[in-house]
């Protein structure tokens, strides 16, 4: 039995939800059966300890994972989460939702996801460091360039990444970089890798509202979070002069009507460490943001916050998701019975793994590219992804996650079944 998470007042079970996704998946596509079993289950999972020395000298556990989920196309890919609810079942599904997104993005690589049960505000920059490099050495038996490629996710980052790159290449005796991507340019990282997620939301913002007759120029935007994901994509959708009335992080957020100055309100945070009192817009909390009433609403913040509880009250026109599952089965339904169309994870947020992939490609051939080739390659397989889905989703009368799950379980499948079963 998958093990409840706490979102607020309602439960949320990961794992029980991305196995149900994958069984209606399997049902629409007429799967083998054997094949749909194969696919329920994750083919690797380690747990680790990872013993730290505190900066006042005492010693410290935490947890730490690596799930594999699936390397029928190619080598493990997914990132590494650092936050104190991970746990083994979040994991795992956030592993399998890896193997659905390369899939759709038709880039090729397995599915995978990493996290250590930290809370890394708690943590000084240098215990940050110590788990990082520990984490890395343990979880260094099953990793590698051509075995399973970390990134970041949820609270980590470049300087993660270089961390796991040093510990890596330390432990090999020379350096690997492409054993993880999302590093620093200066160790080889890629251009616009950092911005490559919300520019990802960007651009199937923009065939989105194509498809729904709506001018991207003039759109009211929410967006709720505000890490990498929520702030590159709220800076981007700026620059394209579309509206953003209202962004918020952990703390809450804040809302203008006409439109928030994200520049300037970047500027904000930076100087007073949080979104609050910003000049000309009103405080809003995280749940009064998810009810605006706005043209594109951007979840990118974490799982389980649009539920049975609140769906019933979102009044944007498009959900784009940034983040990782954050709207629930139930949720789903409700939605699509009230014609808000939801663009999935698995396709809005995998503009983050393409430019991965893209690093990666960079990496083993020391070869490096221009941004604009990045951004260029990048709307191509983003455009063609949703152009794909869109197909699905009108041949066979089903909402958009579940035609995306349909494209990406349909590949693995193809993939597994012309591997064939060893031994
Ligand atoms: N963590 C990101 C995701 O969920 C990126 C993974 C990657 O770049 O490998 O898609």
């Amino acid at each position: 039995m998958a093990k409840e998470k706490s979102t607020g007042k309602a439960k949320f079970h990961p794992l029980e939800m991305a196995l149900r996704q994958l069984d209606i998946a399997a049902r629409k596509l007429k799967l083998d059966p054997d094949l749909h079993e194969k696919l329920k289950y994750p083919q690797r999972v380690l747990q680790v300890a990872i013993p730290i020395r505190m900066d006042d000298g005492h010693l410290r556990v935490f947890k730490g994972y690596r799930v594999q989920h699936s390397m029928e196309r190619g080598p493990c890919k997914g990132g590494i989460r650092y936050h104190p609810e991970v746990d083994i079942d979040e994991v795992t599904a956030l592993a399998m939702w890896m193997t659905w997104k390369t899939a759709i993005v038709n880039i090729p690589y397995g599915g995978a996801k990493g996290g250590v049960v930290c809370d890394p505000s708690k943590l000084s920059r240098f215990e940050l460091e110590r788990v990082t490099r520990r984490y890395t050495s343990e979880i260094g038996i099953i990793i590698g360039p051509d075995r399973d490629i970390p990134a970041p996710d949820v609270n980590t980052n470049p300087e993660v990444m270089g961390w796991i790159m040093d510990t890596f290449s330390m432990n090999a005796g020379h350096s690997v970089p492409g054993v993880v991507t999302g590093k620093p340019i200066s160790i080889g990282g890629s251009r616009g890798r950092l911005e490559a997620t919300g520019r990802g939301v960007v651009y199937i913002a923009e065939e989105a509202a194509d498809y729904t007759g709506m001018d991207l120029s003039s759109a009211t935007i929410a967006i709720q979070g505000f890490g990498n994901v929520g702030s590159n994509c709220a800076s981007i959708f700026y620059d394209k002069g579309a509206v953003i009335i209202a962004v918020s992080d952990v703390d809450g957020g804040v809302f203008n009507r006409e439109g928030l100055n994200i520049p300037r309100l970047i500027k904000h945070v930076k100087k007073t460490g949080s979104m609050r009192d910003f000049k000309g817009a009103k405080n809003i909390s995280n749940s009064k943001l998810l009810e605006l009433k706005c043209d594109i609403l951007v979840p990118a913040a974490i799982e389980g916050q649009i539920t049975e509880r609140n769906a019933g009250r979102i009044r944007a026109k498009v959900i784009i998701e940034g983040a990782n599952g954050p709207t629930t089965t139930k949720a789903d339904a409700i939605l699509h019975r009230r014609g808000i169309l939801v663009v999935p994870d698995i396709l809005a947020n995998a503009g983050g793994v393409t430019v991965s992939y893209f690093e990666w490609v960079q990496s083993l051939q020391s070869y490096f590219w221009e941004e604009s080739e990045v951004n260029e390659k990048l709307k191509k397989v983003m455009v063609n992804a949703f152009r794909e889905v869109v197909r699905i989703m009108e041949e066979h009368k089903v909402d958009m996650r579940i035609a995306a799950l349909m494209l990406g379980v349909g590949r693995v499948a193809d993939a597994a079944k012309d591997r064939g079963l060893y031994p």
